[in-house]
């Protein structure tokens, strides 16, 4: 039987790159713009990488001027990427982590986003047989997802445990590592290689430079709770 100690992780960016999901989205509105508007899906996929490079964060609407339409075109856009069934890839590395510690870890994915479209990721990555919860962040608590504890807490019910004997692994130091941390978790931060924030965590149990670490830093994490219960 596994011990009393839980690993919970967050999803995006951190078990797998959220770039994949962004070309897979790109990819659906290409397809959307080429029923819709009759304009060529490559044509359209060109348009929205383009952006991505020149004008990040305003793809869609780079891609509703290049079909002549306003930019009230694009709620309808940004509703074909959070209906599209995406195509996403677990990564390997991420795929033997889970493995290795599933076997004497508890675990649990906690994901902030619009849970229908974050259960289509999990679906897709095939995550959901690997682990033994999923919390859609919003959900619980007020609705607003991490850093709010309530997700948390959430989380360590799912598996049975206290949030003490529990730990976090995230990239979003405030959503993930602050937030945890004050749920009373111990907590690993694994910072994406290129964030979009540069801001440090103010508490972090321990920093991993890949996900390869996490089984020996939630370990060590995990010694001194131990040691005092013995
Ligand atoms: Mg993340």
């Amino acid at each position: 039987m596994r011990s009393l100690r839980a690993v919970l992780f967050d999803l995006d960016d951190t078990l797998y790159p959220l770039a994949q999901f962004r070309r897979s989205g790109f990819r659906a509105v290409a397809s959307h713009v080429d029923d819709a508007w009759g304009l060529a899906a490559a044509e359209a996929l060109d348009v929205l990488e383009h952006a991505s490079q020149a004008t990040p964060g305003r793809e869609l609407q780079a891609l509703a001027a290049h079909g002549g339409r306003a930019d009230d075109v694009v709620p309808d856009l940004l509703e074909a990427i959070r209906r599209h069934v995406p195509d996403l890839h677990l990564p390997e590395l991420s795929r033997f982590v889970l493995r290795r510690m599933r076997t004497s870890w508890r675990i649990a994915l906690v994901t902030n986003g619009q849970p229908a479209v974050q259960a289509r990721k999990v679906r897709a990555l095939g995550l959901e047989p690997m682990v033994d919860a999923v919390i859609y962040a919003a959900e619980h608590g007020s609705g607003l997802g991490k850093p709010e504890p309530a997700p948390f807490l959430a989380a360590c019910r799912a598996l049975a445990v206290p949030p003490t004997v529990a730990v976090f692994v995230g990239d979003d130091a405030v959503r993930d590592i602050d937030g945890a941390h004050a749920a009373g978790l111990r907590t690993i931060w694994l910072p994406a290689p290129s964030p979009a924030t540069v801001t440090a965590p103010l508490f972090a149990g321990a920093i991993a430079s890949s996900l390869a670490d996490v089984p020996m830093l939630a370990a060590r994490l995990d010694t001194p709770w131990r040691a005092h219960v013995a």
